[in-house]
């Protein structure tokens, strides 16, 4: 072993290239997925105010969009719908017919983009909340009946992964019992199994009009003081038979990646969610950094805590200026 002064780990950064050539961690379009809001009201699309450069699309447009993410390299894609109508049991989540069954079915009829889908009640409760609520709280086994109703549409629709989004104690477990029963068990899922409740989720809610209308998510995410608690969340699930475990956020959670990746061999998923966004997006205008050099030093640092999947609302942004981003 040799020290200073024969060793030295500036000549590991002596130029560019030699920092290219040694660069132990990449951004890969293939590893990245792209979230779409998809809105029922909608003619045409919508710019988010408090997501500068994310819109909420109309149906009409979705098509022309996802064939445009294809060209430029985007390999998958994360769907979120927004009803016409909200109610208390959140019907439109599993009309056959709904806004997200039916930007499924084109998806996978016009491109090869792997669809994801997001399996969740809050954007179709009128109160908001993740399921069915009986006296002012979720019922979880309640829930879970919907939630399988919501994977049995996706899953005739041509999904290729469902997403469920909802910390309800046995989500996993009841999706992937009615996706088999119904012959869908080539059906991956994806498990949001250590989510916690941030308050980086503020301009998502703008986006997908999914505030709650009363309390708020803490009796079923997870306390952001805990980290033990988000292992057992995701032993439960691969327990359970997600194909995919995911940590949401990203960017305060990284510990929470890197200690995943560590304990286990799935693949693992973490997503960047929409205050990482706004924060990088206002920070950049602010001209506290340079945007393009803080999202990919922000990219990075998920992929190098351990995630082999990373859903950011900058993929877009990547794939159209991959000269920057891929090397
Ligand atoms: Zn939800």
């Amino acid at each position: 072993m040799s020290s200073y002064p024969s060793l030295r780990l500036r000549r590991l950064r002596k130029s560019k290239e030699i920092r290219d050539i040694l660069s132990e961690t990449h951004i890969n379009l293939n590893k990245l997925i792209m979230p779409i809001f998809i809105d029922d009201n909608l003619k045409s699309k919508e710019e988010i105010k408090s997501m500068p450069g994310i819109y909420r699309y109309s149906e009409n447009e979705l098509i022309d969009l996802v064939k445009l993410y294809e060209d430029i390299g985007i390999k998958s894609v994360l769907l979120f719908g927004i009803p016409k109508v909200k109610d208390n049991l959140g019907s439109e989540a599993y009309n056959p017919n709904g806004i997200v069954q039916r930007s499924i079915r084109k998806i996978k009829e016009e491109t090869n983009l792997v669809v994801m889908a997001d399996l969740c009640m809050c954007e179709y409760t009128d109160h908001g909340h993740c399921g069915i609520v009986r006296d002012g709280t979720v019922d979880n086994d309640k829930t879970l009946g919907y939630y399988q109703k919501i994977a049995k549409t996706y899953a005739e629709s041509g999904v290729d992964v469902v997403a469920p989004s909802g910390m309800m104690d046995g989500q996993v477990l009841a999706i992937r019992e009615i996706l088999d029963k119904e012959g869908f068990n080539d059906i991956m899922i994806m498990a949001y199994s250590a989510k916690y409740a941030s308050s980086l989720y503020g301009p998502f809610r703008d986006a997908a009009y999914s505030a709650p209308s009363f309390g708020d998510r803490k009796t079923y995410q997870m306390n952001f003081s805990n980290s033990r608690e988000a292992i057992r969340e995701i032993e439960e699930d691969i327990l359970e038979g997600a194909d995919i475990v995911m940590v949401k956020p990203a960017l305060f959670y990284l510990d929470i990646v890197k200690e995943a990746r560590r304990l286990f061999d799935l693949p693992l998923a973490a997503y960047s969610v929409s205050a990482e966004y706004s924060m990088l997006i206002n920070g950049s205008k602010q001209r506290y950094f340079d945007l393009d050099s803080i999202i990919k030093e922000s990219i990075m640092s998920i992929f190098r805590a351990g995630a082999d999947l990373v859903i950011s609302y900058f993929t877009e942004y990547i794939a159209k200026n991959r000269e920057i981003f891929i090397s």
